[in-house]
């Protein structure tokens, strides 16, 4: 067993993490990143991304994460093959995480940037032809289906949203839901309801996505009706799951305040969790936004309030020293 010790620990290698590193290490806190399962977070499972700003040309997810991690190593900061599971943040400062390997992280203060995942439904096709048609994000995705026939499969509030905003790009919406009525807040079934692009199938299952991943990608849906059970096909050129997300929050349970929907709350406008010491950035704190850009923001902000926490606290140790030795 390893233990690492750091001014600043960093759960998480997304662009919240990453973000937080290149900032942290610039400030000379020799920040450690655990990367955990998924180095380069969500984007690493993405092809096309054109809305992340300084790039005029499509750029593409794995290779954006490659720069970020290579900028963040570039100024100063370990990234470790490692997975946290289980975390200390009740008696710290400093901050005690163990890893998957055995090693131990120590913190002075701690960054939690481990994400969320998009629920997928989990039905054949699906995987395959994920990014060629299939999405679980319209504001990232929605651009590439100008003009094109689209269905947004879910029934809450995501699924409404993505369904009106799929409208700025596409003249055919159709929202498709198991039940026969939507869990959304009322004043976004109103609009959905009005709007003239968008129709609704209800009492309808995706039991199967149809295409071919190396041909022309997605061609349509499989449905099962959960009333009749009858099957029938309905064509597309773009399938968005929008049946929510899963914030990476288990290791926090009953240590942190997280929400009924599982993310870690923090004080309005910052990423200060309600343990001092503790900041939470990306995903994993944001169920509004989840965007590379916003995660990358929160990641900066982290950063920045924690090296504030630590020169407070420091100053603090410093003073106490001083009386002591008196
Ligand atoms: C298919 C797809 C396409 C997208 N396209 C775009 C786009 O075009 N533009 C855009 O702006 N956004 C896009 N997004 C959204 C964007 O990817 C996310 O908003 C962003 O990645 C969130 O960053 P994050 O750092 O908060 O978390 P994530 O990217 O989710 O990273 C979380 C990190 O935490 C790590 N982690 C989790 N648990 C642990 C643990 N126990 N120990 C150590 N590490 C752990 C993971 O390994 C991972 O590295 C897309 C998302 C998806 C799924």
């Amino acid at each position: 067993m390893t233990r690492h010790t750091t001014r600043m620990l960093i759960i998480g290698s997304g662009p919240a993490g990453l973000s937080a590193a290149i900032y942290a290490a610039r400030a000379g806190m020799e920040p450690i990143v655990v990367q955990g399962l998924q180095p380069g977070g969500q984007l690493t499972i993405t092809t096309d991304v054109e809305n992340y700003p300084g790039f005029r040309d499509v750029i593409q997810g794995p290779w954006l994460m490659e720069q970020m991690q290579a900028q963040a190593e570039h100024v100063g900061t370990r990234m470790m093959w490692d997975t946290i599971v289980e975390v200390d943040v009740e008696s710290g400062p400093p901050f005690v995480a163990r890893g998957d390997s055995g090693d131990e992280y120590v913190g002075d203060t701690l960054v939690i940037a481990t994400g969320a995942q998009a629920k997928w439904l989990g039905v054949p096709g699906e995987e395959a032809l994920s990014g060629k048609g299939v999405s679980a994000c319209a504001t990232c995705d929605g651009f590439f289906y100008r003009g094109k026939k689209v269905a947004v499969i879910g029934g809450g509030n995501t699924a409404v949203e993505e369904a009106l905003y799929l409208t700025n790009h596409s003249e055919d919406v159709t929202l498709i839901h198991r039940r026969e009525d939507l869990r959304a807040e009322k004043i976004l079934q109103d609009r959905l309801f009005a709007h003239p692009r968008i129709s609704v199938l209800w009492n309808k299952r995706v039991e199967r996505f149809l295409g071919d991943p190396l041909q022309g990608g997605l061609t349509g849906l499989q449905l099962a009706d959960t009333v009749t059970g009858e099957m029938s096909e309905f064509g597309c050129e773009g399938a968005f799951v929008a049946i929510g997300h899963a914030p990476s929050t288990e290791l926090f349970k009953g240590k942190l305040e997280i929400d009924a929907n599982g993310y870690i709350v923090v004080a309005p406008g910052t990423p200060k969790t309600n343990r001092p010491g503790v900041f939470a950035c990306g995903d994993v704190m944001d169920h509004t936004y989840r965007q590379a850009v916003t995660a990358a923001g929160t990641g900066c902000m982290a950063a920045l309030d924690a090296e504030r926490f630590l020169a407070t606290l420091e100053y603090v140790r410093n003073e106490q020293q001083a009386a002591a030795a008196e």
